[in-house]
């Protein structure tokens, strides 16, 4: 009992100490008004009102992707034709066909393929879903690395090959810098995508023409992509020389109308999928609601029925 109260008083006597030396240093303070800290919050835009937001580049609303795999002899016709309209092709490519390949003729692919995208599509083009990952991630990144040997500049992008894959290849892409892959499900509505891992295309070039049409005719106060894909060689893959023909005519209409539209940007699948991700990184900062692009590409922000600049580090209130 004499223990415990000891050790009652010696707390009250410390407490009281203490309280002292607080009141006496509160004295000599001088007090001077605080100024109040605006506290700044970053807060991402919602997808869904990104292609309301921005443009394209040069304040342009539609945006036009052509995406050819496998490669082709006929690829080298194509890009004749994409040249002649100012069109933008992105062209998916399997290098385990280059072992047959001489230094020579790699040299040449280089210059055929040159102003467009070269882009991934597995060495062997297999299934990648059946595949076990050590297997997945061979195929992808040998793709990869004898494409940028070959071609001189980083691969990024890819197209599924038969367009199929399971949630395990899905996971693994990011790791094997892989930043937009194409599947062959067709999305009709012109949005933009919202996972570039998995991204549908439009339609397939052989339902292109139909689609073009609908694309010019649509007209929304927002971004709107067109995405095409196919194969080259199927505008060979007719019985006769006339058939063939015929299907070369089609695609060339398909350029002939989408170039004649000035509000198209034609871009190759890498540069579109950079844009999306670099409006997606845009920021708002409260207080003021300023728009800041934290990116390193220069994008353009909606203002009534044109684009305005939004360079790499700059702020902009987003216009009315
Ligand atoms: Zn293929």
């Amino acid at each position: 009992m004499k223990k415990i109260l000891f050790f009652l008083m010696g707390g009250i006597i410390l407490m009281s100490g203490s309280c002292a030396s607080e009141t006496k240093s509160a004295k000599k303070k001088v007090v001077k008004p605080v100024k109040p800290v605006p506290v700044v919050v970053e807060t991402k835009i919602e997808h869904d009102k990104i292609a309301g937001i921005f443009t394209f580049p040069g304040g342009k609303l539609k945006a036009l992707v052509m995406s050819f795999d496998d490669g082709p002899d006929q690829d080298k016709r194509l890009i004749e034709m994409f040249d002649k309209y100012g069109i933008k092709g992105t062209f998916h490519l399997n290098s385990g066909k280059f072992a047959a390949k001489s230094k020579t003729s790699l040299d040449l692919l280089k210059t055929v393929y040159a102003g467009h995208e070269v882009s991934a599509h597995s060495v062997s083009h297999p299934h990648l879903e059946f595949l076990p990952a050590s297997k997945v991630s061979n195929e992808i990144l040998d793709d990869r690395k004898q494409l940028e040997a070959v071609f001189g500049y980083p691969i990024h992008g890819m197209s599924y090959p038969f367009g199929t894959y399971n949630q395990m290849v899905l996971d693994m892409l990011p790791s094997l810098g892989i930043k937009y892959s194409r599947t062959v499900t067709m999305d009709t509505s012109f949005h933009l995508p919202k996972n570039l891992l998995v991204w549908n295309p439009t339609c397939h070039s052989g339902s292109g023409e139909y689609w073009a049409k609908k694309f010019i005719e649509t007209k929304r106060d927002e971004m709107m992509l067109l995405f095409i894909w196919g194969h080259a060689w199927e505008f060979d893959n007719a019985a006769t020389d006339a058939a063939k023909e015929k299907n070369w005519a089609v695609i060339d209409n398909i350029c002939v109308l989408l170039a004649k539209e000035t509000d198209i940007w034609p871009a190759t699948a890498m540069e579109v999928a950079d844009y999306i991700t670099a409006a997606q990184d845009v920021v708002t900062k409260s207080p003021d609601g300023m728009l800041v692009n934290s990116s390193e590409i220069t994008l353009w922000v909606k203002s009534k029925d044109k684009g305005v600049k939004l360079k790499p580090g700059q702020k902009l209130a987003i216009p009315k």
